[in-house]
């Protein structure tokens, strides 16, 4: 696990599966259409109660790539879920890395404007999206950094589902906070 300090807030890698966090809030690794899927979607949507999820879903329709919807966490420990769109890996020349940045920057603002103090990330393009892991992380790094900064969180934790993925999560956070 590695940990982090900047001003009032602790960053955090942890391995762990999202949907047992007890934090204000869960981010979702969602598709554009809000519909559910594989991988951390699936596990959200089931832990929530898929059907009342997919309701709170399907009234807000759809969401770009590169932003995030909120809606109640329902059955889940966590009292939101914040649905992320990350972009698709093509070839890292179509925009990935400022969609990816703009996933978790919609979701931290999102976040502040619900009075969000503790939240959690998912790797979120890295599964099935195909994003390639170490620059991800630097990604989810810097942001989760820049949103430190404005003081609104206690704690912030990118959450991998494995111990590989946290190591490269963790020397990603501890790069970005030296640099
Ligand atoms: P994407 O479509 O954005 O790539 P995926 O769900 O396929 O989303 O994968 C995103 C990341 O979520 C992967 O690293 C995957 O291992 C991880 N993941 C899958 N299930 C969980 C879970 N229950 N808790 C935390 N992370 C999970």
């Amino acid at each position: 696990m590695t940990r982090v300090a900047r001003g009032e807030t602790i960053l955090e890698v942890l391995t762990a599966d999202i949907t047992k966090l007890t934090l204000d809030a869960i981010v979702n690794a969602a598709n554009q259409g809000l519909k559910g899927g594989g991988g951390v979607d699936g596990a959200i949507h089931r832990a929530a109660g898929k059907a009342r999820l997919q309701d709170a879903c399907r009234q807000i329709g759809s969401c770009p790539t590169g932003e995030a919807r909120i809606t109640p966490g329902f059955g889940l420990p966590a009292r939101f879920v914040i649905h992320a769109v990350g972009p698709r890996w093509k070839d890292g020349s179509k925009g990935e890395d400022g969609l990816l940045a703009g996933a978790y920057r919609h979701s931290f603002r999102l976040a502040v404007e619900h009075e969000v103090r503790t939240i959690a990330f998912p790797a979120i393009s890295t599964g099935v999206y195909g994003f390639p892991k170490e620059r991800a992380a630097a990604i989810a790094a810097r942001e989760s950094l820049a949103a430190a900064e404005g003081e609104a969180f206690a704690r912030i934790v990118l959450c991998c589902f494995s111990d590989g993925d946290a190591l490269v999560y963790g020397k990603a956070l501890e790069q970005e906070a030296g640099s």
